[in-house]
Order: C-alpha cells, then structure tokens, then sequence
C-alpha cells in the first residue's frame, strides 16, 4: 500500500507522505524522472506535453494541500496567465493596485490590448472591493500582497464575487496552504508561484493552479488543463522532481521562517533607522522602511553579510531587496520599503547582520 487517501492525516505528514510509488518490497521510495518526449502507443498516456507522469507526485501533494486538482506549470506567471486567459473578451477584472509586479504588469498589457477591462482597488479595502465587483467577470485577489503585505477579508470578498456572478483567483504564493487554504473559502482558482516556498530552494522556476472538486470547479481545470496543453507553459520533469524534493520539508520550513520572521519584525520595530514595520502576524515576509530614502534602502541591502541581496523569496536561505529598484514595480510602493525573505538561519545571527547594517545608516 501507499498513502493515498489522507483523510485524518495533517499537513505535516501529508507533505511527507503523499505522491509517492506504491509501497511494494523493491520499490523505489521516490518517483522517478522520466525523460521522454513521447510514450509508446495505445497506453494512458501518449505525449508529454499533454499528460506527464512526472508531475503527477507533486500535483498530487499540492492538489491534496490545497484541496483540489492541482496543474504544474512552468513558472507562477504562466499558471496566472492561463487563468486569466479564461475571462471573456473584454471581461471586466478586480485587481489589487499592490501585487506582484509581474501580475500588475500583464493585468496592465491585457488592459491595454482591450482584452480586458481593469478596476484596480485596495485589496485591504474591504468596501472598495465590493463595491467594484458590481459588472465584474473576475477578482483577481492576492492575499498578503506582494511586496505591501496587506491582507484581504477573503471570505467577504469571494462570498461578494460570487453573488455578482464573477469569479474568484486567489494568488497563494506568500502564505502557502499551510497557513491559508482559499479554496476552503470558495475561492475558484488558487495560483502559485512553486518557485518560492513550495520548492523552497531558489533553484528552480515553476507553478500551479489549483482548482477545487466541485462540479465548475472540474470545468475550470479541464480548461486550464487544455490551456496548458495548448499554450504549452509545462514544466520538465526535473524541475518538478526537484520541486517535490522540496515541498517534502515544506512544514518545516514554514514554521522556522514564521518563527523568525516574528523575530525579525520584532527586533527592528524600535531602531532608531525603521520608520515602519509591515507584518501581517504569519507568514515569513517582512516589510520595513527606513530613513534616508531609496539610498538609505540600498546602502543596508548592500551592507548585509548574511542576508542575500536578490530578487524573490521563499527560499531557505534569507534574501533582502528593495522593491522600487525595479521599474516595473508599482509606483506607490514605497522607494524606501526592503522586501526581507526570512528563511531558516538562526533568527539571532539574521539580526545581527541587519542591525549592523541598519546601524550604517547615516540620517
Ligand atoms: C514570484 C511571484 C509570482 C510569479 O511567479 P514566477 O514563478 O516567478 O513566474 C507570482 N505571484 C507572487 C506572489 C510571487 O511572489
């Protein structure tokens, strides 16, 4: 036997245990790679840009966490793309002003093109939003945002959605199913970009829609799945093995860097250099603005020893940037908010290292 079924079983063992061969003396524990790009005819499957055996375990784990059918994509944005290449022409989208820069982008390239017609609102704003789904065909919700880290009343706004006949993404990449599970909410959709903590090791590009086992839910991810195919955004097998790899330790990790990232929003709350603190109270991203502008952001990104100065997040190791660095970033991101990754070090030596470097600051 294998685990299968994981009724009963919480999300640490399910992350462990599931999308796994079957328990057979001489089996493999692991699923293997299998690198090919066509099966021998008249079996299951028959070309592996349609159905690949190789996404099947970490499908299975995410689907499972999530509460749905999950579908592998080759990056968050290709699984963002294909869901929101599913509003009609012309369709009207409610956006958060504040989320992924890459998001906020291509919901801006689609408005310009005329493919749809975009409201942008607070996504915190709970009145706001409601009041903007009137006509809607889709929300578009991220929930905390990046890199803002505002948090949205989900159940009121997909309950508000559903009722004015539009339907509901929900981008789940910064608190993981761990801490959020929107399907469970009435979400339609969930997306994520893999690439942050669901692989959690900055050494791969990946994501995934999941779409819940209601009747319309079904049908939103045979079309996605069709979308997949024909748009062929896959991941190879590599990339998703190592993705399952990763995901196995995923309730480890979570919980450390939530620890830490309690620390951290903690320890620095009161030097003399933070002007503000975002925290949402979970989750392991930290906002923090400081004195002396965009240089004064900079001189502490660069300054830091331990922490890593690049772009993403949700790795193990602990990374800082300065979001505004980035043209493409939202303009009313703050030039002074540092996006800090927490990942999994010692909570003490991370903030030593960012206590020095904030120390630097010169107002
Ligand atoms: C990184 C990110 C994405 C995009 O994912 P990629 O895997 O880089 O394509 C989407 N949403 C959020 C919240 C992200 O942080």
């Amino acid at each position: 036997m294998s685990v299968q079924d994981s009724a009963g079983l919480s999300p640490s063992t399910r992350v462990v245990s599931l999308g796994r061969p079957a328990h057979q003396p001489g089996a493999a524990v692991n699923p293997s790679v299998t690198f090919t790009s066509t099966y021998l005819a008249d079996g299951d499957v028959s070309y592996a840009r349609v159905d690949n055996p190789s996404w099947s375990g970490l499908e299975a784990v995410l689907g499972d966490l999530e509460g749905g059918r999950a579908l592998a994509f080759a990056s968050g944005m290709a699984a963002i793309s294909a869901v929101l290449a599913q509003v009609p022409h012309g369709g009207v989208v409610v956006a958060p002003h504040h989320a992924y820069s890459g998001t906020t982008g291509l919901l801006d390239d689609l408005a310009n093109s005329g493919a749809i017609q975009l409201r942008r609102v607070d996504i915190s704003d709970t009145s706001e939003v409601v009041a903007a789904l009137d006509g809607a065909d889709a929300l578009v919700a991220e929930s905390p945002t990046n890199p803002m880290l505002e948090v949205a009343d989900l159940p009121t706004l997909i309950e508000a959605a559903h009722e004015r006949g539009a339907w509901v993404m929900c981008d789940n990449t910064f608190a993981t199913p761990l801490l959020q599970q929107p399907l469970s909410m009435g979400a339609d959709v969930v997306v994520h970009s893999v690439t942050k903590y669901l692989a959690g090791h900055s050494d791969l590009v990946m994501g995934a829609t999941v779409t819940p086992k209601t009747e319309s839910g079904e049908r939103f991810g045979e079309q996605l799945h069709t979308h997949r195919s024909s748009r062929g955004a896959i991941p190879g097998p590599m990339e998703t093995w190592l993705a399952l790899r990763g995901i196995r330790t995923l309730s480890l990790r979570v919980e450390r860097a939530g620890e830490n990232a309690q620390a951290i929003a903690a320890g620095v709350a009161d030097h003399p250099a933070v002007t503000r603190v975002r925290y949402p109270g979970f989750g392991a991203i930290v906002g923090i603005e400081v004195i002396g502008g965009a240089a004064g952001a900079e001189s502490v990104c660069a300054a830091t020893s331990l922490w890593t100065h690049s772009t993403s997040l949700g790795g193990v190791e602990s990374q800082i940037e300065r979001r505004r660095r980035h043209a493409a970033e939202v303009h009313t991101v703050p030039e002074e908010l540092i996006r800090l990754s927490v990942g999994i070090e010692s909570a003490d030596d991370l903030l030593r290292d960012l206590i020095a470097a904030l120390d630097a600051i010169q107002p």
